[in-house]
């Protein structure tokens, strides 16, 4: 066993890691600053086909496999880190999950759309009081009598894409009375009647990804707009999570590459006691364990990525690899910072803002304690 990407994957890999590099990076830090959506980034992304690049042919995708994908991810949060994430809620959260359940009609109205990166997607799960507990949603959807339209009433919180999203997975409970067996997903259009937005919150990191509410007051979906049955909300949105984690462990070690690379540099050039750092014991330790921690992550990333496509499910493992890797990236920008001492805790270096993009890999999607809760749930099993 060779745990390497095949030629195919570094040849997607130097390919995304041109176009981060030449144009991503350079805007990183001005997009941190000001928080506007990095739409010029995603423009690009459209341009180079990486947009819709997991999605299947027929719809317009690229048909490209998750460890494609995964590297992508990795490599533009290597350099912009907000570009990542909103790469990676349209392209998996959303679109995949259009692709998994759509009906044939959902899937040519809007799956070639997504692919074809004519409209941008979110996922709209979480709510004031339904975090961990995705279940707990009190968003409600009741249909007509007439069978024909759905509308929807509640309030969803930290919507990554929001505002900027044309299309929104929206998880409703149509049966409240069934936990979260009474929760449905349902594809909601901007401009629908009732559908507004809060303003972008104003984030520690990865603060050029726009985070809003999504407020949904009587809005009016056609029965059609349903992914999925009544009740299946909980499976699709869990289903979805897999492949979203995926793609955060992902966000983590671009973030930690990034981090990683910085410290091997400044090591070498800062000279202090009259040679480099880098020939200080203390540095070369926390250098060698930073090369090795990624590495090891990594390796579950890519695991994760290649179990993703074999039958069946495989939620614990992907919890493994989004909690090592959000870990990772957690621990090793702040020894970044340290490498850098004083210049690293300054905004020119960078590395403050790889500290401030990775705390949110513990958080999203799941935290590292509900990442625990799952592993520990399959081990004990
Ligand atoms: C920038 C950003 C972008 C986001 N994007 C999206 C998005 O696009 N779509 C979306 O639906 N959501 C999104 N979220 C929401 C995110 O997924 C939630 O914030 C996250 O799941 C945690 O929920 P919470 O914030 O309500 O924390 P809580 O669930 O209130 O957790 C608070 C603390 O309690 C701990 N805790 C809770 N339950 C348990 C338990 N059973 N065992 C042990 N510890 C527990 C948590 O780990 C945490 O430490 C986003 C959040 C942020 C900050």
């Amino acid at each position: 066993m060779l745990f390497a990407p095949s030629e195919e994957h570094e040849a997607v890999r130097r390919r995304i890691r041109e176009l981060a590099e030449k144009e991503f990076r350079p805007r990183a830090a001005a997009y941190d600053e000001s928080g506007e959506f990095p739409h010029e980034n995603l423009k690009l992304l459209v341009e180079g086909g990486f947009i819709g690049m997991n999605l299947p042919e027929d719809y317009g995708g690229a048909g490209l496999d998750t460890l494609s994908h995964t590297i992508c991810v990795e490599e533009i949060a290597r350099c912009c880190a907000a570009t990542a994430v909103a790469f990676e809620v349209h392209n998996t959260l959303h679109s995949e999950t259009i692709a998994h359940f759509g009906t044939e009609e959902q899937k040519r109205i809007y799956l070639t759309a997504l692919a074809a990166g004519e409209r941008i997607g979110a996922f709209c799960l979480t709510e004031p009081g339904a975090g961990s507990d995705a279940g707990a949603v009190k968003t409600t959807a009741k249909l007509s009598p007439d069978g024909g339209t759905y509308v929807i009433e509640g309030q969803k919180c930290f919507i990554t894409n929001g505002g900027v999203a044309d299309l929104y997975l929206v998880f409703a409970m149509t049966d409240p009375s069934k936990g979260s067996k009474g929760l449905t997903c349902f594809i909601v259009e901007k401009g629908m009647p009732g559908l507004s937005f809060g303003k972008p919150e104003n984030k520690m990191g990865i603060r050029a990804s726009h985070t809003t509410d999504v407020f949904l007051d009587q809005v009016p979906v056609p029965a059609a707009n349903r992914l999925g049955n009544e009740g299946d909300g909980f499976k699709i949105a869990m289903s979805a999570l897999d492949a979203g984690r995926i793609g955060i462990a992902a966000q983590a070690i671009g973030i930690a590459q990034a981090a990683y690379e910085a410290s091997v540099i400044y090591a070498k050039e800062r000279v202090q006691f009259g040679k480099p750092i880098a020939e200080l014991q203390a540095i070369q330790w926390m250098i060698a364990d930073m090369a090795t921690d990624i590495a090891a992550a990594r390796l579950l990333l890519y695991r994760a990525a290649e179990l993703y496509e074999q039958p069946g499910r495989h939620t614990a493992e992907i919890a493994m690899a989004k909690l090592k890797c959000a870990e990772v990236a957690m621990r090793h920008t702040v020894k970044a910072v340290q490498i850098h001492g004083g210049y690293g805790y300054m905004r020119e270096y960078g590395v403050e803002r790889l500290m401030r993009d990775a705390k949110i890999t513990e958080i999203y999607e799941g935290t590292s304690e509900i990442m625990r809760v799952i592993i520990a749930a399959s081990a004990l099993r």
